[in-house]
């Protein structure tokens, strides 16, 4: 099927590709020249595992293009992907702005039938919008095109984004029309042969969906942090809690990991957008304002350790730092609690020295224009005549450092540790102090 993306970020890239390589004729579409660019010579803007082959071979083999050229994104497929970012507006709400020039764009060109899916993570009603921007543009045109919009939200996770789309947990369907139905079954046919991974509902339950299902990701992380909150005063572990209650399969081990809160393009935006969204129709979320004041304070507990342990004035003192992707497997730096962390530590006066596997370019990119911040071509270098190690990602290669060289590098064998990755008995046997997220029993 010929299938064209608008907007190739994390989701649309990735999409398209996985389009690709079964077959698909998939052509992608985007504003940024340097980046069309770029990708037709085998540049790919971000890291995401398998990627990178993927992308080259299916563009090699011409399955694949890459174009700013939007009127002729528009004739090539007959479904037409809008995969552009959703930021948050200035009040927290989802802005709308770059969907509704895709709704515009394509209701611009088109000449036949399309059927456009929304990828974009967006608020209920936002199909409705999509329709009425579309339905205007061709009325200016003085054209009555037939078109379906469909809700289709992408449940990817960076990092494992290539996995998650080659083998979808669930495809999510929101349409009122039973003919864009075997269209789409017919598009995600490869994906589909196990078992019957479409789920089919109307477009603003599918709209919901997508919120839902980031607000109870972010909702178990502000729990668990919570509770590592109360087991740090109490004298408790919060990683033997985390076992206790993860064995009981109501509750299960995935997603409850106490840390130094999340991060990424979509947990904090997706949060913010659903309370506005509550709050335009009158209904106070406590829930989710709770799950975002939760996450605020966590990503401050990286500094409020190092307060307690340097006192409030850095000034003098260099931190190494391990980490700044929000997560392992990616190099995005969105909202990253490494980003709150570097930003408390300048505004004391502090040094930073920081090592990422795969967030360099990126954080040399941001913040490229410090001058208290050295980055580090080695996790070993980060270290040289540092004060103390920190880390904000839990990267596998930071799993079973060398103790021993740490200890021998840093001014002072300490450690702050977002992540839990060490065994905190073994750190104090050795002649670290280790300070990591609740483990009052321990520390
Ligand atoms: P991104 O910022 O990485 O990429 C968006 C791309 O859209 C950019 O390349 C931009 O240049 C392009 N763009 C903007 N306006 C355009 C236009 N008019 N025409 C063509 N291209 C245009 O965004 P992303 O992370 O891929 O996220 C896209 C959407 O998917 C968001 O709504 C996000 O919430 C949602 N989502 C993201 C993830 C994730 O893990 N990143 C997962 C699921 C859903």
């Amino acid at each position: 099927m010929k299938v064209t993306v608008f907007g190739i970020g994390y989701v649309g890239l990735v999409q398209a590709a996985v389009l690709a390589e079964v077959g698909h004729e998939v052509m992608c579409i985007d504003v940024d020249v340097k980046k069309v660019e770029n990708l037709k010579n085998g540049e790919i803007p971000i890291f995401e595992p398998g990627l990178t082959p993927l992308v080259k071979k299916n563009y090699e083999e011409g399955r694949l293009s890459f174009s700013t050229d939007a009127e002729m994104g528009v004739h090539h497929g007959e479904m037409q992907f809008i995969a552009v970012g959703t930021p948050p507006d200035e009040d927290g709400s989802a802005d709308l702005k770059y969907v509704a020039a895709v709704a515009r764009t394509i209701a611009q060109y088109m000449t036949s039938h399309k059927v456009v899916l929304d990828k974009s993570t967006v608020p209920v009603g936002t199909a409705d919008k999509v329709r009425s921007v579309m339905e205007q543009t061709l009325k200016e045109r003085g054209e009555t095109i037939p078109f379906d919009v469909v809700s289709n939200p992408e449940f990817l996770k960076e990092g494992a984004a290539v996995s998650d789309c080659m083998r979808p947990e669930r495809i999510v369907i929101g349409t009122d029309n039973e003919d864009v139905v075997d269209l789409l079954r017919e598009l995600y046919e490869p994906f589909n042969r196990n078992h019957d991974r479409m789920i089919l509902m109307d477009i603003r339950s599918a709209e919901l969906t997508k919120y839902a299902a980031n607000c109870m990701l972010a909702t178990k992380i502000s729990f668990m942090n919570e509770i590592s909150n109360l087991a740090e005063r109490l004298g408790a572990d919060v990683e033997k809690v985390r076992q206790g209650i993860g064995s009981d399969p109501r509750i299960g081990y995935h997603f409850i990991y106490p840390g130094c809160g999340y991060g990424g393009s979509c947990f904090p935006k997706d949060v913010q957008a659903l309370i506005r969204t509550a709050e335009q129709i009158g209904y106070q979320p406590r829930l989710l304002q709770a799950v975002e004041q939760v996450n605020h304070a966590q990503k401050m507990k990286l500094p409020e350790f190092i307060h307690r342990h340097f006192g409030e004035d850095l000034k003098g003192k260099t931190f190494a730092l391990w980490g700044l992707s929000f997560k392992p497997n990616t190099d995005d730096m969105r909202e990253a609690s490494s980003r709150v962390l570097m930003e408390a530590l300048w505004e004391r006066g502090a040094q930073v020295q920081a090592y990422d596997p795969e967030a360099m370019d990126e954080t040399q990119r941001i913040y490229g224009h410090r001058s208290d911040l050295k980055l580090m071509g080695t996790k070993e270098a980060a270290l040289q005549d540092a004060d103390a190690l920190v880390i904000c990602t839990e990267w596998q290669s930071f799993r079973v450092p060398d103790f021993d060289a740490i200890k021998k590098s840093l001014k002072q064998p300490v450690i702050f540790d977002g992540r839990n990755l060490y065994d905190p008995e073994r750190l104090s046997k050795r002649g670290f102090v280790y300070y990591a997220i609740g483990r009052g029993a321990s520390i």
